[in-house]
C-alpha cells in the first residue's frame, strides 16, 4: 500500500512538474528563473493534496457506488425469494388447477356418453316410424315438445 502511494506521489509529481514546465509556466509566467528544487517539492505538494482529495473522492464515490451495489443485492435477493415463491405459488396452483380440469374432463366424457347415448336412443325412436300426432288438432308434434305447437295441447 505503502509503495504504491509512494509510487502515485512520485508519478504525480513528475507529471505535475511536466505540466508546469510545458504549460503553465510557458502560458502563464513566460521564463521566469526559478529553482528546480522549488518547483519539485510545489509539484510534491500539490500531488499530495491531489492524494488526499482524490482518495477522500474515491472512498465517497465507492462509498456511493457500494452502497448502490449493496442495495441492488439485497433487492435482488429479496426479488429472487418473492419470485421463487411466487413461482412455487404458481406450480402449486397450476397443479390443481390441470387436476380439477382432468376432473371436469372425465364429468363432460361421461355427459358427452349420456348425450350421445340418448340421441342415439332418439334417432331410433325417430326411426320407428311412429308420428307423434296431436289428439286435439291432428298435427304432428315433436317427441320432447310439451305442449302442441299448433293448437297448445298439453301432451302426455
Ligand atoms: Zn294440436
Amino acid at each position: 500500500m505503502s509503495t504504491i502511494l509512494l509510487v502515485s506521489i512520485i508519478g504525480l509529481t513528475i507529471f505535475y512538474f511536466i505540466l508546469y514546465h510545458s504549460i503553465f509556466r510557458v502560458m502563464y509566467f513566460g521564463n521566469v528563473g526559478t529553482s528546480i528544487v522549488g518547483e519539485f517539492i510545489s509539484c510534491g505538494f500539490a500531488a499530495c493534496i491531489t492524494l488526499v482529495f482524490g482518495a477522500a473522492a474515491i472512498k465517497f464515490i465507492f462509498g456511493i457506488v457500494g452502497g448502490i451495489i449493496v442495495f441492488l443485492l439485497k433487492a435482488a435477493v429479496v426479488l429472487a425469494i418473492v419470485g421463487g415463491i411466487c413461482f412455487v405459488i404458481y406450480c402449486v396452483v397450476n397443479a390443481i388447477k390441470s387436476k380439477a380440469n382432468d376432473n371436469y374432463e372425465e364429468m363432460s366424457d361421461i355427459n358427452t356418453d349420456q348425450e350421445e347415448f340418448a340421441s342415439t336412443n332418439e334417432s331410433h325412436t325417430q326411426n320407428d316410424g311412429e308420428k307423434n300426432i296431436c289428439t286435439n288438432c291432428g298435427v304432428e308434434y315433436n317427441e320432447s315438445a310439451a305442449f302442441c305447437v299448433n293448437c297448445g295441447e298439453k301432451i302426455n
